[in-house]
């Protein structure tokens, strides 16, 4: 038998938002919120502080075959981590305009400028951030590239594996468009280690890319 005085307390105890019992990671420009978003191919993950975004990426729950597409769902923000008074960073909303036009518009994104990146999470300096920048800023809706070009346009004709590899770390979904990157074959090649291949399709026939011209 719980005493009275303890069930009430019981009752009237809050449910902590996880954001307040963890502390909050930090870049150089301040710390950073976890949101959820909604989209038309299921919800996305994206980390992001008041300078860009961090990193984003399909959740994982997500796969082949899982994978369903809503057509016509409203990009917006499903949950965050920390409540921070309801203040949703700024970057964070711009890409949800972004990823709306990207998903009802099309290539009309082509005119705006891409969503703002938190270059304090790119691995600076080194050949894989230079690949994550080069494909986000020269690599743009519609086109495609091989993973040999793609290593070309970052200065390395011979780094097409460590092109490859990059891919596999890409932090940034859809922004970083790792899924323009294919095999010179042809071929679209895998995505998400192989494991969402069908989003790649899906995203490349969406710009009107698939299957890919080969050059
Ligand atoms: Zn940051």
């Amino acid at each position: 038998m719980i005493k009275r005085s303890c069930s009430k307390a019981l009752k009237k105890r809050p449910i902590m938002p996880l954001g307040a019992i963890k502390s909050k990671s930090k870049c150089q420009y301040g710390p950073t919120n976890t949101y959820i978003l909604s989209s038309p191919i299921g919800n996305f993950e994206v980390i992001c502080c008041q300078n860009g975004i961090h990193s984003m990426g399909q959740i994982k729950e997500i796969t082949d075959e899982t994978f369903r597409v809503e057509k016509g769902k409203e990009v917006k923000i499903v949950s965050q981590l920390y409540k921070d008074n309801g203040y949703i960073y700024t970057p964070l909303i711009k890409l949800c305009q972004w990823l709306q036009i990207y998903f009802t518009g099309g290539s009309e994104v082509k005119s705006l400028p891409l969503p703002s990146i938190c270059f304090a999470s790119f691995k600076e300096g080194t050949f894989t951030g230079k690949v994550w920048k080069t494909l986000a800023e020269k690599v743009g809706f519609g086109e495609t590239v091989s993973y040999g070009k793609l290593a070309n346009l970052c200065g390395s004709p011979h780094g097409s594996r460590a092109a490859g590899q990059a891919m596999r770390n890409n932090p940034i979904q859809i922004i970083v468009p790792c899924h323009r990157v294919i095999l010179s074959s042809g071929q679209i090649g895998n995505y998400t280690g192989g494991r969402r291949n069908k989003v790649k399709a899906w995203l490349l026939e969406h710009e009107g890319s698939f299957p890919p011209e080969v050059k």
